[in-house]
């Protein structure tokens, strides 16, 4: 079980006690705040929370408590938690350099304060495009570079960790929101990493996979609602609305959604948008291209600019929601 320290605790007393009964434990740094990892049955978690250092005590196997304790602060770019969306942009695979330069200034001079683009791509058939690798990773940073943008870029791979010590924000896809031997590695980079919920995850599950990362070193997880498996097929995925406020009640990580992936067809990415900033989302992740027929990788689902400054200027019509819950 866990022991959440009050704010301010400072953890040698608890430690003391626990070892005078000869309790096993590990105390691990929550930023300003201590969690005590205590080797004690159920039944002695009521005298443990009499303790008066300690807030909570954690039993379940199922437990996050860095999920629900995180009370951390967030720095990415120029986005400034709770005063605006954020909104990462881009296109799905870095294909060219000088459209991705291009692209990358027109997003910046409509406010988009991260860059994504993909690498390494997780394509469904080995014959479809594979993404550029670290070619695109040189191209976004040359796109870094002359925009002052922070870039996001998917890893896929435990061997391409070298490839990715600079990058702002590290996305785990869908695909491998539960491979945990990555979550360990990524987090260990003590780099913030946007984490995508698995289209089969439950919230549950998702959570736990964030505290994979939180627990190995990631300083914070931005979680990321991109569509659920359902029998519904019209759309590509469901998109989980519900979800947002479910996580933002369990934990004050910031969560944001992914309408592009969801929606599969840039028709519906922007009603859906709307509906995931209504339901509090705290930003969004939209696909952008330049020439979306000529992509090779999610054709149908991203934006032409002018699609995108669109939405944007729809978004900017929706009070920010009130039900954010911030640190
Ligand atoms: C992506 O963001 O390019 C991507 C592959 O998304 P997902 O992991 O949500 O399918
Ligand atoms: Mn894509």
């Amino acid at each position: 079980m866990w022991l959440l320290l009050r704010q301010g605790v400072q953890p040698q007393g608890v430690l003391a006690w626990l070892e005078a009964q000869g309790l096993g434990i590990q105390l691990r740094s929550l930023g300003e705040r201590w969690i005590i990892e205590v080797e004690a049955s159920d039944g002695q978690a009521e005298a443990l929370l009499r303790l008066e250092e300690v807030e909570k005590v954690f039993i379940s196997e199922r437990a996050m408590p860095l999920v629900s304790s995180w009370q951390g602060g967030v720095q990415l770019g120029t986005w400034q938690r709770g005063e605006g969306l954020l909104w990462i942009a881009g296109p799905c695979s870095v294909e060219n350099r000088e459209s991705l330069l291009r692209l990358a200034e027109a997003l910046k001079a409509l406010g988009v304060q991260v860059l994504r683009g993909g690498a390494f791509k997780a394509r469904t058939s080995p014959y479809s495009f594979q993404g550029l690798g670290p070619q695109a990773l040189d191209w976004l940073r040359e796109a870094r570079a002359l925009t002052g943008l922070p870039i996001c870029v998917e890893i896929l791979s435990e061997t391409h960790l070298p490839l990715y010590a600079d990058v702002d924000l590290i996305q785990i896809g869908a695909r491998n929101m539960d491979n945990y031997w990555l979550l360990r590695a990524v987090g260990e980079l003590g780099r913030p990493v946007l984490l995508k919920r698995n289209p089969q995850a439950t919230v549950e599950e998702w959570l736990l996979a964030a505290e994979y990362l939180l627990l190995y070193g990631a300083p914070w997880v931005l979680l990321c609602e991109r569509g659920i498996r359902t029998f519904e097929r019209s759309l590509r995925y469901t998109l989980d609305v519900g979800a947002i406020p479910v996580v933002a009640a369990q934990t004050a990580l910031p969560c944001i959604a992914d309408p592009s992936h969801a929606a599969g067809h840039w028709r519906y990415v922007t009603p859906l948008a709307l509906a995931a900033i209504a339901a509090g989302a705290e930003g969004l992740l939209i696909e952008v291209h330049p020439d979306p027929l000529t992509a090779q990788s999610d054709a149908a689902q991203q934006l032409t600019l002018s699609q995108f400054a669109l939405l944007k200027e729809k978004a900017s019509t929706l009070a920010a929601p009130s039900s954010r819950r911030l640190p």
